[in-house]
């Protein structure tokens, strides 16, 4: 399956799909002729960035908990796409992480404290959660 630029806001994303992706369909939001990336592809960097990033929550009963669609559109400004796309689009791109029934995409989670500690070593999280961007080293 293909996601597609027009599924993210993140300049960092967009840029590694122009350039390690191919010219097709979007299977996610229906774009068409536009830079995609197989979500199958290994190694796959978009992957392992959305995996850190969902591994940065963990799931919680806390009263400001949120469905990790949620929470990943609200607290990152990373999908263009609306939740359920965001669900879709996040379970196929962990899949080699999580399976697509795991308590992290069907209940209630909250972000860790800290993404620099995550996001150390070749991959670095540039802190803002209303900016949020990825950096590849
Ligand atoms: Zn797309």
């Amino acid at each position: 399956m293909n996601c597609c630029v027009e599924c993210f806001n993140d300049t960092h994303i967009r840029n590694t799909i122009e350039q390690r992706g191919t010219i097709g369909n979007c299977d996610f939001c229906s774009s068409k002729g536009v830079p995609v990336y197989d979500i199958a592809a290994s190694p796959n960097p978009l992957a392992d960035m959305i995996i850190s990033l969902v591994q940065s929550y963990s799931v919680s009963d806390a009263a400001d908990a949120k469905l990790l669609k949620t929470a990943l559109h609200d607290d990152w400004n990373i999908f263009t796409a609306g939740g359920e796309t965001v669900q879709a689009l996040t379970m196929k791109l962990c899949s080699s992480a999580y399976r697509a029934d795991a308590d992290i995409f069907l209940k209630r989670s909250l972000s860790r404290n800290s993404m620099t500690k995550i996001f150390s070593g070749s991959l670095e999280w540039s802190e803002g959660r209303a900016g949020a961007s990825f950096l590849i080293q």
